[in-house]
């Protein structure tokens, strides 16, 4: 095992040869942050690399626990891997909460999903059909019985669906608290280039050993994890073969104070359709509501002004009051889009395992992707249900689909 100076547990820097296995994982997104958890309690010297940690979707994003009204038609490989998430969420919620000894904000408070006019109703009433066929656990109400039940849902509100299974969690708040127990593991420099072992084994594989860092450092490890979110496929050194067809979707946010005469605004999440476009309100513990979400693919990395006025005029149909309250924070991030939906988890040379393109639902799926990939760096992955591990088969939009025949690692021009 190589000598590093990677960070003891402790947080001290160390040249110090370890005994336990280590690992080093580029990004501090939900993903490598709830990836490096389940390590460090597996036992791994853990190390995450980020410039600016929690910078990415997360920071934008609901976090919305929606395995059932996220249901689109098509998307067969998704719902096991965001039904089987949701089911683990409360454990996984509820254990980083107990280590951080602080709040991750996970609240099972449920969803309405409402129809801003009669076509919306026919969209939902389609879905529900399909939910239902599902097994899925969603009944049609009337929009006077969501009125009684939130009264601040307006004459807009023409019909509604009760989900009671999907709820909410509050990603800054996990993320403080994953950052809270990772403590100085977490080193505030971004990953250049993953490094591997000089001539490989003659015959077979380079394996990878670390990342060298932007500054120049070197972080050496038994195994390391691409976590980078959108920009997972910029860290050099990524297999040549390997097609990681990540693309930036653009999410505009929006955060609220709730005036004390109108509290609560809401008591649950509502989701709607308002002509054919999804908008959301999700009430927070602490009294604000957060709007969202457009999806853009422009090359606009800030907020849109055409996004904002959308959201608040969709939302305004549904709950007036939204217009009375007042706005602390817009927020527009990037989604990491992968062509289907699902991530990319699993081993792509030995060593090096990829975990991303999370896409919508990356709040959501945390808690399974991050076991995933935590089992990919231990070598467990195929232990788990054969159906999941072959829907996040990063391999599976490269024309070489196989693991073993990845040679080599990607020369920097080649990227280009
Ligand atoms: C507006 C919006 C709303 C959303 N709402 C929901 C929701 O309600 N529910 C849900 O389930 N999902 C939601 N999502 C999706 C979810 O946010 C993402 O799928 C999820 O956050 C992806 O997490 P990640 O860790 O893979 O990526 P990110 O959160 O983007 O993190 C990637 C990290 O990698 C770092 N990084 C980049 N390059 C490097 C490098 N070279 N070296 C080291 N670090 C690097 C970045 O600084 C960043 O911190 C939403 C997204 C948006 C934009």
């Amino acid at each position: 095992m190589a000598v590093s100076t990677a960070y003891a547990e402790n947080g001290a820097s160390t040249r110090a040869p370890k005994t336990e296995r280590r690992v080093v994982v580029a990004g501090a997104g939900i993903i490598g942050l709830a990836t490096a958890w389940r390590l460090l309690r597996r036992g791994f010297d853990v190390t995450v690399l980020d410039a600016a940690p929690v910078s990415g979707a997360t920071f934008a994003a609901a976090g919305m626990l929606a395995p059932v009204s996220e249901v689109v038609w098509d998307q067969p490989t998704l719902y096991p891997l965001m039904v089987e998430s949701g089911r683990m969420y409360r454990e996984f919620a509820l254990a980083i909460e107990q280590e951080a000894g602080s709040g991750v904000g996970y609240i099972e408070n449920s969803t309405f999903v409402c129809a801003g006019d009669s076509a919306d109703r026919q969209t939902l009433g389609e879905l529900v059909e399909l939910q239902h066929a599902m097994g899925m656990s969603v009944e049609r109400i009337t929009a006077s019985a969501a009125r009684r039940a939130e009264p601040a849902l307006g004459p807009g509100c023409v019909g509604a669906v009760d989900i009671p299974g999907d709820h909410q969690v509050n990603p800054r708040l996990l993320c403080d608290a994953l950052l809270e127990i990772l403590g100085e593991r977490v080193v505030r420099v971004a990953a250049a280039e993953v490094l591997y072992d000089g001539a490989g084994v003659p015959g077979g594989q380079a394996r990878a050993t670390g990342l060298r860092a932007t500054d120049g450092r070197e972080f050496l490890a038994d195994e390391v994890v691409i976590a980078a979110g959108v920009d997972s496929g910029d860290v050099s050194g990524l297999p040549k073969e390997l097609n990681l067809p990540l693309r930036p979707v653009y999410g505009d946010v929006l955060r609220l104070r709730v005036p004390e005469r109108l509290q609560p605004l809401v008591t649950r999440t509502i989701r709607g359709v308002v002509q054919g476009r999804p908008v959301y309100i999700v009430p927070r513990a602490d009294g604000t509501v957060v709007l969202g979400a457009t999806s853009r693919e422009d090359d606009m990395a800030g907020v849109s002004a055409e996004g904002v006025h959308q959201l608040l005029r969709d939302a305004y149909r549904l709950v007036p009051g939204i217009l009375e309250c007042e706005i602390y924070e817009m927020t527009a991030k990037a989604r990491p889009g992968s062509p289907d939906d699902v991530p990319m988890i699993g081993q792509v040379a030995p060593g090096l395992t990829v975990s991303t393109g999370y896409f919508r639902h990356g709040i959501l799926l945390t808690a399974v992707g991050s076991k995933l990939t935590a089992d990919s760096v231990c070598g467990t992955l195929a232990d788990n249900d054969a159906g999941l591990v072959s829907a996040v088969d990063p391999w599976r939009f490269s024309e070489v689909n196989d693991p073993q025949r990845s040679t080599q690692p990607q020369p920097e021009e080649e990227k280009l």
